[in-house]
């Protein structure tokens, strides 16, 4: 049975960590891996994570099974952070899930569980496991444009022409905030249109939330998904906690289902607690407890919040930092648009050949598409990287 597999592909970010580990240049940069780090390259625990840690540990009576759902406790600080109270509670089935990634697969079952004819539509470019989950799950897929390569904004006329193709019952992913791996990002006017428009064709949004406090700040990030999930009768959400509490590892997300009422959201409940269970029955809980001790704790959760804007003002500064470099080196403003991306990733707008130049000539690393991780600039050679990009963009 097992030599009828073929080769799965390679997945390209893992080749990347790979060629840059075998990179015996000193002066080499890493902008590629989808992980936040400090200026000294790490990617450390947090100390509110750390602090709920060792309570947990100190607390902790029993490592029996906690709910299909997940930790209710969890779900309910979660549902709050994410929508605060924007919606009332009992639209609102939630399941804990295994990351974020896990939360989308739970969620694309559930689409396919309630309508396989669905169609699920998602933004060129994306982040590539959408198109793969929604291929593995076997769902049809279309794509709406959405990024200018020339402005490295978004094209929004592109993405509504694309969207007026919507059917019926079809399914629009659309990133909460921080769009990877673009950086471009809707306004609050062209959230509105997007929602109207999914409105008008009977179409149903699912929010993928990885980055919520990585833009502009927790609530702010929230802005759009909290005044669409007022406007529109049905609304799915995967939320992440793996960037905003550094618990990748641990993986810790959640599944949001919206209805319309509060019969439907115990249908789609029930079907959320049945999927867990038919893929991984109970999901995993250390992170989440971790997440639910700082969430409800008002001095753990404000060491948490101050701790991430400061990771947030830090890549704020170095998106600035680096189109001031560029804006120097170019005496134009073409690169400006990377200190108004928001998030950990900003699209370049490089060919493959530039990329590959860079990699080569400079030692710097970044996804073949142009992606950078901001977070991985080195704050001290804004300079000389802002040159090198230059000589191959030139
Ligand atoms: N969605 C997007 C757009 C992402 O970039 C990521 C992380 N790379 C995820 C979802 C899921 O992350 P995780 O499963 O690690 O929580």
């Amino acid at each position: 049975m097992l030599e009828k597999l073929t080769p799965q592909p390679p997945d390209k970010i893992i080749e990347l960590i790979g060629m840059y580990r075998a990179d015996p240049r000193t002066e080499k940069v890493d902008l590629g891996v989808g992980v936040y780090k400090d200026e000294k390259g790490a990617t450390p625990v947090m100390r509110a994570v750390k602090a709920a840690e060792k309570r947990l540990l100190e607390s902790q009576t029993s490592k029996s099974y906690v709910g299909l759902l997940g930790d209710l406790d969890f779900n309910a600080a979660m549902r709050g952070l994410v929508l605060g109270d924007a919606v009332p509670a009992g639209r609102v089935a939630a399941a804990q899930a295994p990351g974020g990634t896990g939360a989308i697969r739970q969620l694309l079952e559930l689409v396919k569980l309630a309508n396989p004819g669905a169609k699920v539509w998602y933004s060129d470019p994306t982040w590539p496991n959408h198109p793969a989950m929604v291929r593995h799950v076997g769902l049809a897929s279309a794509t709406y444009r959405y990024f200018d390569s020339a402005t490295c904004t978004v094209d929004f006329a592109a993405m509504m022409a694309d969207l007026d193709g919507l059917s019926a019952g079809d399914v629009v992913i659309l990133h909460g905030c921080c769009h990877n791996p673009t950086g471009a990002n809707l306004d609050a006017a062209q959230w509105d249109q997007v929602t109207d428009l999914l409105n008008a064709k009977g179409a149903i949004p699912f929010i993928d939330f990885a980055y919520q406090g990585f833009g502009d700040g927790l609530d702010a990030d929230a802005a759009a998904v909290r005044r669409m999930v007022t406007r529109v009768p049905q609304m799915l959400i995967a939320a992440s906690c793996s960037k905003n509490f550094g618990l990748y590892r641990d993986r810790v997300g959640i599944a949001m289902a919206v209805a319309q009422d509060a019969a439907t959201a115990d249908l789609a409940k029930g079907a959320l607690s049945s999927l867990n269970r038919l893929n991984f029955s109970f999901p995993p809980d250390h992170g989440a407890k971790v997440v639910e001790i700082i969430l409800n704790d008002p001095e753990l959760r404000a060491d948490w919040q101050a701790e991430l804007e400061e990771m947030r003002t830090r890549m704020l500064e170095l998106r600035a930092g680096l189109a001031e470099a560029l804006r120097r080196e170019t005496n134009s403003d073409s690169f400006d648009f990377v200190a108004h991306h928001r998030g950990m990733f900003s699209r370049l707008g490089l060919s493959q050949e530039q990329v590959m130049k860079l990699r080569e000539e400079s030692g710097i690393y970044m996804v073949g598409d142009s992606r950078v991780n901001i977070a991985g600039l080195p704050a001290d050679k804004l300079d000389a990287l802002a040159k090198a990009i230059v000589r191959v963009a030139g």
